[in-house]
Parts: C-alpha cells; sequence; structure tokens
C-alpha cells in the first residue's frame, strides 16, 4: 500500500512539502486548522492533493504513516499530542525534504542574525556562480525547490522549530549565530532546552563537516564544551584573542582578518561592509567563513561583502527628513537585537518600542539607552513594562497605538542629525499583522510626513 503523509499547516513550508510528497507519489493530505492562502489552495490542485481547511478531521489524519507538521504548530497541540500518542512519526519540512536531494546544504541557525546571514551567504555563493537555491524564512520553501529544481547547493535558514523534527538530516556547513533566550513559551520555559534544540544543527556531522559558531557567546562556548563534535571547528570573534581557523578583529579593530591554520587568507575593512553595526561584523565574519571553506576566491567574497543589500525591516534606512534619519528595525523583535540595533547607530536616538511583550528583562538595555536615547515613544496596547524599566530615567516617554501617532510624536522629538528608530523589542500582533506589515506602516507614516 501506498505510504501515506499528512502535513499539518498549509503556509509555505507545508504546501512545499506537500508539492514534494505529491511528485513522489506517497498519498498526500493537508489539514490546516485556519484558512489556506488562495496561492496554496492553487498550488496544492495543481499537484492533485487533497487538503482541508479550517478544521482538522481525525480519521483523515490519524492514520498517516508520517505526519509533516508546519513549525509553527506547536507540540501541544491536540492533534500532535494524539498522533503522538499513537505513535506515528512527526518530522519537519526539512527533514523531508532533505530526503530527495544530495545537494550540499549550508544551514543557518541562532537566536538573532539568521536571515541576514542567510541571505548574505546566499548573495556571495550566487556572486561566485554556484548553482544554489535559497531556503526558510524568505522566499520559497526547500521542500518546494527541491520537488521543482536541481540546486548543487542549499543554503537554509533553520529556526529551532524547524530544528525540533529533525532527525536524519544533516547539515555540510552549519553556522551558529548566538544562542539568547527566546520563545521559552515553546520550550517548557526551559533555556536548556531552547538550547539543545539550535544544537541539533549539528547532529549526525561528522569530521568532513564545518562547524562555524560565535566563540564570544558564553552559551555557545559552554555547550560546546559538555559535547562531543565531529564537525571541523572555525570560530569568530571581536574580542581581542587570537583564532586559528575562522575570522577575528585585525590588530586596529578595523578590519576584519580572516585566518586558516593560524595565517590570514583575507582582510576585509569593516568600513567597506556593506551593512553597518557590530552585529553586522558578525554576520560579515560567519558569511566570509562558509565562502572560504567552499573555496570562493577572495575577490568575489570583497566584492559580495561590499555590494550586499539587507533584506527589509533589519536596520533598513527609509529617508532623512529635516536631518532627521528613520530607520526600519521592525524585525527586532526580542532585546538582544535591539541591543545591536541601540549599539549601531551613532547619533542620538528617539526610540519607537513596544508591541507584544515576550517577557522581556530591558534592564540589559538601560546603559545603551541612558548614553544613546533621548525619548522613548511606546507603540503598543500595554506599555507597563516599557515604563516600568525606563519611567525612572527621567526621558521624554509617550505612549500612542497607531503607527502614524509613533512616526509623528517620534518626529517631534527629534532633532537634525538624530535618529528615528523603531526597534521594538516585541512581536506585532497587538496592533499589526506581523513584522513586515508593522515596517512598511512605519516607511508609510514617515513618507507621508
Ligand atoms: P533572524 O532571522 O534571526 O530573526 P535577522 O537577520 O532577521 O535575524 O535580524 C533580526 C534583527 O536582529 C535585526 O533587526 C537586527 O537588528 C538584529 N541582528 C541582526 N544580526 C544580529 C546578530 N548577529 N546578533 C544580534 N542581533 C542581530
Amino acid at each position: 500500500m501506498e505510504k501515506r503523509i499528512v502535513v499539518l499547516g498549509a503556509g509555505e513550508s507545508g504546501a512545499g512539502a506537500a508539492v514534494l510528497a505529491a511528485v513522489n507519489d506517497f498519498d498526500v493530505f493537508v489539514s490546516d486548522k485556519g484558512e489556506i492562502a488562495d496561492k496554496y489552495k492553487e498550488l496544492l490542485k495543481d499537484y492533485n492533493v487533497l487538503y482541508e481547511e479550517k478544521q482538522h478531521t481525525e480519521e483523515l489524519i490519524l492514520n498517516a504513516d508520517e505526519i509533516i507538521k508546519s513549525p509553527g504548530i506547536p507540540e501541544t497541540a491536540p492533534m500532535v499530542v494524539k498522533a503522538r500518542q499513537l505513535g506515528i512519526p512527526i518530522i519537519s519540512e526539512i527533514e523531508f525534504a532533505a530526503r530527495y536531494t544530495n545537494a550540499v546544504k549550508i544551514c543557518i541557525t541562532g537566536s538573532n542574525g539568521k536571515t541576514t546571514t542567510t541571505m548574505l551567504i546566499y548573495h556571495i555563493l550566487k556572486k561566485a556562480g554556484l548553482n544554489v537555491g535559497l531556503a526558510g524564512n524568505v522566499g520559497q520553501s526547500f521542500a518546494y525547490q527541491v520537488a521543482t529544481k536541481e540546486y548543487d547547493y542549499y543554503v537554509i535558514e533553520l529556526s529551532s522549530f524547524q530544528l525540533d523534527n529533525m532527525y536524519k538530516f544533516k547539515s555540510d556547513l552549519s553556522v551558529l549565530m548566538n544562542i539568547t533566550p527566546d520563545h521559552l513559551d515553546r520550550y517548557d520555559h526551559k533555556f536548556q532546552n531552547y538550547i539543545d534544540a539550535k544544537f541539533r544543527i549539528l547532529q549526525n556531522t561528522t569530521a568532513k563537516d564545518s562547524f562555524i559558531y560565535c566563540s564570544d557567546d558564553e552559551v555557545i562556548i559552554n555547550e560546546i564544551s559538555k559535547r562531543e563534535i565531529l564537525a571541523t571547528q572555525l570560530e569568530f570573534t571581536q574580542k581581542k584573542r587570537k583564532v586559528k581557523n575562522g575570522a577575528m578583529l585585525s590588530e586596529d579593530e578595523k578590519s576584519i582578518d580572516y585566518v586558516n591554520n593560524s595565517s590570514k587568507t583575507l582582510t576585509m575593512l569593516i568600513d567597506d561592509l556593506s551593512i553597518k553595526g557590530k552585529h553586522n561584523v558578525y554576520n560579515s565574519m560567519a558569511a566570509g567563513i562558509v565562502a572560504q571553506v567552499l573555496n570562493i576566491r577572495n575577490d568575489v567574497i570583497r566584492e559580495s561583502l561590499m555590494d550586499f543589500k539587507n533584506v527589509e525591516h533589519r536596520m533598513e534606512p527609509v529617508l532623512t527628513i529635516r536631518g532627521i534619519k528613520f530607520i526600519n528595525d521592525s524585525k527586532a523583535t526580542n532585546i538582544n537585537s535591539v541591543w545591536y540595533a541601540l549599539e549601531s547607530v551613532t547619533t542620538p536616538i528617539v526610540w519607537i518600542v513596544g508591541g507584544k511583550d515576550k517577557g522581556n528583562d530591558y534592564e540589559v538595555l538601560r546603559e545603551l539607552v541612558e548614553k544613546k536615547v533621548k525619548g522613548i515613544v511606546c507603540l503598543g496596547i500595554d506599555n507597563s513594562p516599557i515604563h516600568k524599566a525606563f519611567d525612572s530615567m527621567g526621558l521624554p516617554m509617550v505612549d500612542v497605538t497607531s503607527m502614524d501617532d509613533a512616526v509623528n510624536e517620534a518626529y517631534k522629538m527629534g532633532k537634525p542629525g538624530d535618529t528615528v528608530l523603531l526597534s521594538p523589542a516585541c512581536a506585532s500582533f497587538d496592533l499589526f499583522d506581523n513584522y513586515e506589515d508593522r515596517g512598511n506602516k512605519f516607511k508609510i507614516a514617515v513618507r507621508n510626513l
């Protein structure tokens, strides 16, 4: 009998997984508790895949030989609990897709900087003329591409939720940017569970594979010390420290030195990097190391790091009006990313912050806020955590519940030479559809000033 594959959740990854299962002649069924977007319904119809929406029909799901679960569905969802009780294997779309490709897989994970680093690596590989696909949070799903294209390389962004349901998958080059507490609601509020999820990126790796990581991150270093890691390790650091393999700062801290066996292979002036700020130095270090492991020519790496354009909503310059610069960092949905955003701005800042708080500890930002922020616009339904953290500093603070008001208030607080920075530290779901919607509304409001 045909093996039955049930896909739970029909977003980009679920629809892609269903297509891949269909072209491999499985008996496929897709079930989504919510509405399925029209474009995915069309796609499923094109491949004759049966689906249901706004419901989960038990009899059609629990007869699966294997379930592919979208990363957005938590373990606690009733249908997942039932499938587990019955012992039905549950995997992620990435795990499934990897069975059908022999391409070299470059995987990027971490709490922050995943998308930027993924895009940057993809940019370098493309420029080097490699036949490469981009998969993860941006663009088409890995499974859909495996079903419809023939790439030699894939650059794949992996969230902890995707890693959770990966077992046999092996990443050839694994990049780990950093680990800071995030999404703990999905990990029993245990940080170690989240760390373990991130380290799944190394499962099944051998000495032929590479592990590229930030050695300034104590959580990562501590975890490495507890594990036996077979993959070849390459580290990157911005501390005053010599690295044997990987990337570090030059003596004068103005360049990145990439090194192999302690000899310098490439030097890159930080001022020449197209993306700015300390966090982007990390991202550029990681991407450059990957390129070197893949033997990409230095001039290609150099040129790519100089002309890369970052993705929307990540420290994206919008406009300068009356000498006030507006930056859209709507994707900064946790404290750590805001830290880097504040750190990278060199002018006084009017900071637009707030939204759906995931239990933030704002204390970490205090020093930077004291040093750089001249006014705070709280944009959210419940701004009390922000007030609690910063009221005592005596900065001008206003509360608003619309993006137009936020931009207007920030504009009033600003003076020529200042920067208005939307870097919310929170999810967007209280007032917006998602972080893209929030960022787009910011840009519209700025253009309307
Ligand atoms: P992710 O895909 O992991 O969410 P992004 O590349 O989309 O990461 O960046 C999200 C936000 O995090 C950006 O707005 C930026 O301010 C911040 N950021 C980017 N790279 C890093 C990094 N290496 N370390 C910390 N923060 C970062």
